[in-house]
């Protein structure tokens, strides 16, 4: 739950505690105790008012009657504190106890001429019109508060229920424990409407689909017990109850969202609406309140974030990112300190099957020695700034490894190493650069530093600068997972590469697509017209190898001839060569 929202739950929630304070309300046992005391004082009051005792007090005689005033007005105090404690039960009970009483002293005044007891029946009727009074002044209170607690529980833009009225619903059905879906929604594009057709035609549109899922929940067509709220902007709740199983809220979800297809006719407008439902289960997914709220956010933002083509999907585990994240910034921690980052190797081939030299890849190490790939750490270093160090382990480990080969058998191949955008934006980059090649004793022309194409963009100033000077020493350049950017002529004409690395992606659908296969031909030609040599990654297939052959590719990096090795196999490799 976000923080405001929860600070504004609590405010709301401390008014109407307030109010309710205000409200009339008491224990039973001091209902019953007002009754018992009533009914015993009138009781005492009927029998002093008929008797002629007569007590001594400082030696003057006071007749037992007149205290019968003083009961009598504790009486009334009674039946108003039933009135103004006790809503219409105490109302009731009040008028009850008076009225009743009227007969027993109108029957002394008659019967008994007990003329003493004539003030006691104004008493009586104005004690009447008092708790009426009272009842009745309470009653608009009761009205003011309810109204009050409407409106804050209710979105007054499409008059459906509020957040807070969510998340009270939700917090009920925790404490009876009760199974339910919380789905949260959220309108695809919404800001474009608004942008576009103005905030008038976007409340509109809000109104609109609010009216619509209304009914669904209301008339319970969906099957299912439904409850549909407003949160703010464009974001709704749905609230799932009594489904069978996931199919039953699979179901209910797509009713929901078939009410969107129906919009572009209802509004007039020619637009489509779309909306992304990520939804949790309770208990299944969680027994927390708050969790199941925020986990069904988690999976309608997973949804938004991926720009899936699936608008519904369940929470799972596996997408929090930020609790995993967590866990592997331990991991690479602990690798880094432990010395357990190593590297291997993957053979690059020309078309000829002639060695052209090895892309370096990083490892790490678990706890418990298994191998964590660079799949589950990369984003994780690059977003918590370990990158550059797992960048340098695997630099300086592999080059010193590679130059060593290189020696040893006189060896004319290149090393390529990864490098993040983050590690070479930072200011001491070419320095330390400089400092790994000096370590290795292998000579820059033997390097290749490899960047993600897509990254590239955002920062091309500075790494176009940083680049030419690696060119300068004699450093090769290639632009990693080519074509899954945005891709430009103008950009590629500024980066001093000189090798393209085409992504797996276009090579998995070369030969199933002409399409891919021509995508593939045109950056090939492309690269060639620029003067950049091209290098086809992922190669598993024969028959990708042949089409390779048959565009023109220079190289090719793929299972198809090599895997990822450890140095020791890399070792006996070019033994064999
Ligand atoms: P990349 O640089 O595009 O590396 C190629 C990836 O494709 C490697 O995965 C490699 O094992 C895999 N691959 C190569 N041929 C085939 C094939 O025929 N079939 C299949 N299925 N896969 C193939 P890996 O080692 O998991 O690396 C993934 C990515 O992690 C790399 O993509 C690179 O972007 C990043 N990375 C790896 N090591 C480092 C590093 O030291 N520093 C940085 N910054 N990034 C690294
Ligand atoms: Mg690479
Ligand atoms: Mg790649």
């Amino acid at each position: 739950m976000r923080k405001s929202e929860t600070q504004a739950k609590k405010n709301i929630e401390e008014t109407l505690r307030r109010l309710y304070l205000m409200k009339r309300s008491g224990p039973d046992w001091v209902f019953w105790a007002l009754v018992a005391g009533y009914l015993l004082v009138s009781g005492v009051i009927s029998f002093i008012a008929g008797s002629g005792a007569v007590l001594m007090i400082s030696g003057q005689p006071v007749p037992v009657y007149t205290f019968a005033g003083v009961l009598s007005s504790l009486s009334n105090i009674m039946v108003i504190l039933l009135a103004v404690f006790y809503e219409k039960r105490g109302y009731l009970a009040a008028v009850v106890l008076l009225v009743a009483e009227l007969p027993m002293i109108l029957m002394g005044i008659f019967l008994r001429h007990n003329m003493t007891s004539l003030p006691g029946v104004f008493g009586d009727l104005l004690a009447v019109i008092t708790v009426t009074f009272i009842y009745l002044n309470n009653r608009k209170v009761d009205e003011y508060q309810n109204e009050i607690r409407r409106q804050a529980v209710t979105d007054m833009l499409t008059m459906l229920p509020n957040w807070f009225a969510f998340t009270e619903l939700v917090e009920a059905l925790v404490k009876k424990n009760e199974p339910f879906a919380v789905v949260s929604i959220d309108i695809n594009g919404f800001k474009v409407i608004n942008d576009t057709m103005g905030f008038e035609t976007g409340n509109m549109v809000l109104i609109d689909i609010s009216s619509k899922w209304k009914e669904i929940a209301d008339t319970g067509s969906s099957g299912t017990q439904d409850f549909v709220a407003r949160l703010n902007g464009d974001e709704f709740a749905l609230v799932i109850r009594r489904f069978r199983d996931e199919e039953d809220i699979l179901k209910t979800i797509r009713d929901y969202e078939a009410v969107l297809d129906d919009q572009r006719n209802s509004s007039g407008y020619d637009f489509y609406i779309t909306a992304s439902f990520g939804y949790a289960v309770y208990p299944t997914d969680t027994t927390d309140m708050d969790s199941v709220i925020s986990y069904s956010d988690i999976a309608m933002h997973e949804i938004k974030d991926t720009a899936s083509s699936e608008h519904i999907r369940r929470y799972s585990k596996d997408m929090h990112f930020n609790e995993r994240a967590l866990e592997i910034e331990g991991k690479i921690r602990m690798a880094l300190d432990r010395d357990n980052v190593f590297f291997m190797l993957q053979p690059q081939y020309d078309m000829e099957h002639k060695l052209r030299g090895f892309e370096a890849l990083a490892r790490m190490r678990d706890v418990d020695g298994s191998v964590i790939f660079p799949g589950d750490f990369i984003p994780v270093a690059e977003k918590v700034g370990l990158i550059d160090r797992i960048d340098s382990e695997v630099f300086r480990k592999a080059s010193v490894f590679v130059g060593e080969l290189i020696k040893k058998y006189d060896l004319d191949v290149t090393l390529s190493v990864n490098v993040s955008v983050r590690h070479l934006m930072k200011s001491d980059f070419l320095e330390e650069m400089k400092a790994r090649i000096a370590e290795s004793g292998m000579s820059a022309e033997h390097l290749e530093v490899e960047i993600t194409e897509s990254i590239m963009i955002e920062s091309l100033d500075q790494a176009a600068k940083d680049m030419e000077e690696l060119r300068r020493m004699g450093v090769q350049i290639a632009i990693d997972d080519f074509g899954t950017g945005y891709s430009s002529l103008n950009y590629l004409n500024k980066i001093p590469a000189n090798l393209l690395k085409v992504d797996k992606t276009f090579i998995d659908s070369m030969n199933s697509s002409e399409k891919s296969k021509q995508y593939v031909a045109a950056i090939i030609s492309l690269g060639h017209i620029m003067g950049y040599e091209v290098i086809s990654e992922g190669v598993e297939e024969e028959a990708q190898l042949d089409t390779l052959k048959e565009i023109g590719c220079d190289y090719i990096q793929g299972y198809l001839w090599g895997k990822p090795m450890l140095p020791e196999d890399i070792e006996a490799l070019v033994q064999g060569l």
